[in-house]
């Protein structure tokens, strides 16, 4: 099989003027999903694994992928389904190797610094070698499988102290390097292990360095330990296996050539048939590399005298190998350029606070502008394995691509993965202030909330905080506490407490000024889906500062028409209707005159809705559709200016009762809130949806002193 030549069968090519991979256009994904961006074709990576296997065939070598490279879980489970097996470095590759499905009887752990509980998880595993890197491991391995009854197998490394021919910074097989034994080392100890009753010596390993891209090098190694194995089996070590590591090297730019495997193969077959060996291998950058690129769209532009900046949204922390390396990335506009386009000397550079963050220097780049995407090409391998948070920076999303498809294997961070690892409660280290504490107040149709951003869980108690800053003497004054937290399967949680403390599973109104907050925050954008008590509230926020709120509501449950209440030897008929919370909706002639204060406790506290109680609608159709509508809300204990669960519940009821068609005007002391719905056959509904306005009134610092309140 012949090696590709650069960019030759790529899955990035021009279709109709667009950088497309596969079938999907490149900036369809980034218009939906933003930059900086990872994307990896699906194709490339199981035609580069196949072809690699396929040139292999006839020593057939277990070929180990190098996690390092890119420990993407989806990508290692393509990986894993087409047979391959795992070179890993640390408990954390291990762990996600096994995640991804490489069965440990194909895994291999080299690393110069295995700590015991990482060869402690191995072993649990059993695991196919450990490639021992110095006499201290060894010597902690036959400590650890005194208490084993299974016989360990091991490959020594050995340093075999030859130039791989490439960059000094990624050679690893020589011996100014820390990798691995000396060959008289590694001798001696094989000869030792003879006598070991757990520990079998089973083969050799060694890695000569990364992108290497002649098959000199391994030659010379392999012919090399050809000979020491061959020494070591006269001397009673019989080693049944070559590990020869990776570092096939890939051409990044035009005029490179990758490594010729092809040549490689039939250079070291006839070594490897002579010793009678078995062949393991251990390519990252081979399979991954071209397979990746990296998505990045120009901010801004700079012009000097003698060059010109473009300023992109990825910079080093996203892709580091141009700073650690001098590494050349390809540079393609997803915009097709035109034939005749001007060309121009540029430094591609991102937004990190350092000199070294570039990603290309003195490029000749077709002329591009602020807010084109570029493709970083071969950015598949060591690019979002190498990625780091530095100047807090939010590590970017991964797609993969499969013709048309493509899907989200890695979601972009949003700030709170930015603290979640870290200690930011009071509560649980003292050393470390929660206080002052920021918040904003808004108010939606009259019900006025304390919102504070939870997600990085510096409120533990939401239920005392509220009873503290709800009362509007001795604190903010709001008919309730609102806590964005981290949710699992939405964009975020909302928490409410009302101000006795109790913690209430939703309120239409609150819903509306969280998703508010999240909007003005930048949490969310104008779509959003976020988590309550009382199931996953779908949003959509429009208007100028977002102020319009459209919620999607649970559908109704319990539903209970006519139901009649005796109090105080009168009879009170209403109807019953759990929106997210109950209600019981009444229907007077005249709301303004209905003795609320009176009535509803009674009714919030009556037999028939025990334990949890009641919220209270009285309602009033008006003429033209309208409903005018009063509520004394549970928690609160008093009338409030408006509730958006109470507003559903009567609009509902009085579709059924009266035939009110949807959107239902709900006139509430607090302003008006609209109700759509969708009324099925059988008298269910769906589509309910809840549409008012939210409005950021005040933002400020809780202090301290609120834990005296
Ligand atoms: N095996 C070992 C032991 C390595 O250290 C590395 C990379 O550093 C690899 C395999 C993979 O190298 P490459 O990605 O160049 O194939």
């Amino acid at each position: 099989m012949r090696e590709p030549s650069f960019n030759e069968e790529s899955s990035f090519q021009y279709k109709k003027g667009k950088l497309f991979c596969e079938d999907t256009s490149i900036s369809q994904i980034a218009d939906e999903i933003g930059t900086p961006l990872y994307l990896y074709s699906h194709r490339a990576l199981v035609s580069n694994y196949e072809r690699l296997k396929g040139t292999f065939r006839r020593l057939s070598p277990l070929i180990c992928y190098s996690l390092k490279a890119n420990a993407n879980l989806a990508l290692c489970r393509i990986l894993a389904g087409l047979g391959a097996g795992a070179d890993i470095l640390s408990g954390g590759e291990l762990y996600k190797a096994l995640l991804a499905g490489f069965p440990p009887k194909r895994i291999v752990f080299a690393g110069v610094g295995k700590t015991r509980q990482e060869l402690e998880f191995a072993l649990r595993e059993e695991i196919f070698m450990f490639n021992v890197e110095s006499q201290g491991e060894l010597e902690l391995l036959e400590e650890l499988s005194r208490e084993l009854d299974g016989r360990i197998r091991v490959s020594l490394r050995i340093n075999p102290d030859i130039d791989p021919e490439t960059h000094p910074y990624i050679t690893t097989g020589l011996r100014e390097n820390k990798f691995g034994l000396e060959m008289d080392e590694a001798e001696q100890l094989y000869l030792k292990l003879k006598d070991s009753k757990n520990i079998v010596p089973k083969g050799i390993h060694f890695h000569l360095g990364s992108q290497i891209t002649t098959t000199r090098p391994y030659l010379i190694c392999v012919e090399k330990m050809g000979k020491f194995i061959s020494r070591l089996r006269g001397e009673g070590v019989n080693l049944e296996y070559m590990d020869m590591g990776g570092g096939f090297g890939i051409a990044y730019r035009e005029k490179e050539s990758p490594l010729d495997i092809e040549e490689l193969a039939s250079q070291i077959a006839p070594l490897i048939q002579e010793y009678e060996l078995k062949l393991i291998m251990e390519p990252g950058r081979y399979l991954v590399a071209n397979a990746g690129i990296m998505v990045t769209q120009i901010l801004y532009e700079k012009r000097r005298k003698e060059k010109k900046f473009l300023i992109v949204d990825a910079g080093m922390n996203d892709l580091i190998r141009p700073a650690l390396y001098g590494a050349y990335h390809e540079i393609k506009k997803i915009q097709e350029p035109k034939k005749a386009s001007p060309m121009e000397l540029v430094d591609v550079v991102g937004p990190v606070c350092e000199s070294t963050d570039f990603l290309a220097k003195d490029r000749s780049l077709p002329r591009s502008q602020r807010g084109e995407y570029l493709a970083i090409m071969d950015a598949g391998a060591y690019g979002f394995s190498m990625a780091s948070s530095y100047n807090a920076r939010l590590l970017p999303p991964e797609v993969l691509v499969r013709g048309e498809k493509w899907t989200l294997i890695r979601r972009r961070e949003g700030y709170s993965d930015l603290t979640k690892t870290e200690a930011t409660s009071l509560e649980e280290e003292n050393l470390i202030p929660s206080y002052p504490l920021p918040f904003a107040k808004l108010q939606g149709s009259g019900n006025d909330f304390i919102v504070v951003d939870n997600r990085a869980n510096l409120i533990k108690d939401g239920r005392s905080l509220a009873m503290k800053l709800c009362p509007r003497k001795t604190g903010i004054g709001a008919d309730g506490l609102l806590l964005l937290e981290e949710s699992q399967g939405a964009d975020f949680k909302m928490r409410i407490f009302n101000p006795d403390g109790s913690e209430a599973e939703m309120c239409g109104n609150g819903a509306r000024c969280i998703a508010q907050f999240a909007y003005l925050k930048g949490i969310v954008g104008r779509r959003c889906r976020f988590e309550t008590l009382a199931g996953i509230i779908s949003c959509q926020i429009q208007g100028r500062q977002g102020r319009k709120v459209k919620i999607g509501m649970e559908e109704p449950q319990d539903l209970r028409l006519n139901l009649r209440l005796s109090l105080k030897g009168e009879i009170y008929e209403g109807h019953y209707l759990n929106t997210g919370v109950p209600h019981f909706v009444l229907f007077t002639p005249r709301v303004d005159q209905v003795p609320l204060k009176e009535l509803a406790p009674s009714i919030r506290n009556h037999p028939k809705f025990r334990p949890q109680g009641t919220n209270v609608d009285f309602v009033e159709v008006e003429k033209g559709s309208a409903l005018k509508v009063r509520t004394y809300e549970r928690g609160v204990e008093e009338e409030t200016l408006a509730c958006g669960t109470g507003a559903v519940a009567s609009a509902l009821t009085s579709n059924l009762t009266c035939g009110i068609p949807s959107p239902v005007r709900v006139k509430m002391k607090g302003g008006d809130l609209f109700v759509y719905f969708e009324r099925a056959k059988d008298n269910s509904f769906s589509q309910v949806f809840l549409e008012g306005e939210a409005r950021l009134i005040f933002e400020g610092k809780i202090s301290e002193e609120v834990e005296n309140a």
